[in-house]
């Protein structure tokens, strides 16, 4: 390799918005098998927000937005950003609480003198212990079908209420795939750990295929992923925005941060950063990778 092919390349990625950390990742680039994708803030915007709201046992809006914000204002997650954001603008204002306890991939719990919250997913309303009606079911089942994360709220070990978080996919997200194909990537696959409702509804905005959607991961379960693959003699590329999918970054041959002015946790992890353009970048990267590769044999 040499030195000053690579030292042009990061040069020319820089001038893009694309972090190169090393030299190496521009030769990994060229040898690409597998591509997988987070889902939120990857292949979506993660620009979420509250699209729908349901109470139960007669508790009132702004009560379980009450609850709800204020438990979600101990994670950088962005559902809970979407949360806060939502009482914010309405005026109101968020339950303090002492005690925060952030579940990776799953939800938070908040406790105060007074109550104790859970907030999340239902895998994690049902592993916390709470009964699960079949209302919630059903209501939980309904936003999945159209697309939307449903996050159960529990106060005291009752739930209060389900916020429906709503997130748009990045308009550049269907083009990229195609891109990435025509380069000669082999598998292009979607990794989540949302749920397979979710996921399979937005896969199939962004061709991605059905037996290339892997959901209800924990971080730890999408780093697996990464290294089996590996195992199998597989290069493999991993792109996210670094929440809940840190370890699989790290892992990859390749670990792509999508990052923005608020996402600065992608820049630790990765290897590489798309500080502009997002997933559109992925392409230009990997171009210059080849590109590089070329110049250095
Ligand atoms: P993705 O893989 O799509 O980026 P994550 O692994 O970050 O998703 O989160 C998986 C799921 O865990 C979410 O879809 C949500 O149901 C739940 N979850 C994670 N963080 C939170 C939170 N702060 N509040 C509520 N639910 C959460
Ligand atoms: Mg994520």
């Amino acid at each position: 390799a040499t030195p000053s092919a690579i030292l042009a390349a990061t040069g020319a990625g820089a001038k893009k918005g694309i972090l190169i950390k090393s030299g190496q990742y521009l030769e990994s680039a060229d040898k690409i098998d597998e591509i997988l994708l987070d889902k939120t803030g990857t292949i979506t915007s993660g620009q979420m927000r509250v699209a729908k709201i349901i109470t139960f046992n007669g508790e009132s809006k702004a009560g379980l937005l009450k609850t709800a914000a204020g438990a979600e204002t101990g994670s950088e997650h962005p559902i809970a950003k979407a949360i806060v954001s939502y009482a914010t603008e309405n005026g109101i204002e968020t339950e303090k609480y002492s005690q925060m306890n952030l579940h990776a991939g799953l939800g938070i719990e908040a406790e105060s003198e007074s109550s104790k919250v859970f907030a999340g997913n239902i895998h994690f309303i049902k592993n916390s212990g709470i009964r699960v009606s079949e209302d919630v079911h059903q209501k939980t089942d309904e936003m999945s079908n159209s697309g939307i994360t449903s996050v159960i709220i529990s106060r005291n070990n009752e739930i209060i209420g389900i916020l429906g978080i709503e997130d748009t996919i990045r308009p550049e997200s269907a083009e990229t795939i195609e891109t990435l194909e025509k380069m000669g990537i082999k598998n292009i696959s979607m990794l989540t750990g949302d749920n397979e409702a979710v996921a399979h509804s937005i896969s199939k905005k962004c061709r991605i295929k059905d037996e290339n959607v892997y959901s209800g991961l924990l971080p730890a379960q999408k780093r697996e992923m990464v290294e089996s693959l590996q195992k199998n003699g597989m290069t493999v590329c991993f792109v996210g925005d670094g929440t809940n999918d840190g370890p699989a970054l790290a892992q990859a041959d390749v670990g792509v941060g999508i990052g923005s002015r608020e996402n600065t946790v992608a820049l630790e992890t990765s290897h590489v950063v798309l500080l502009r353009n997002g997933l559109k970048s992925l392409a230009d990267f990997i171009r210059l990778g080849k590109r590089t590769t070329k110049i250095i044999k």
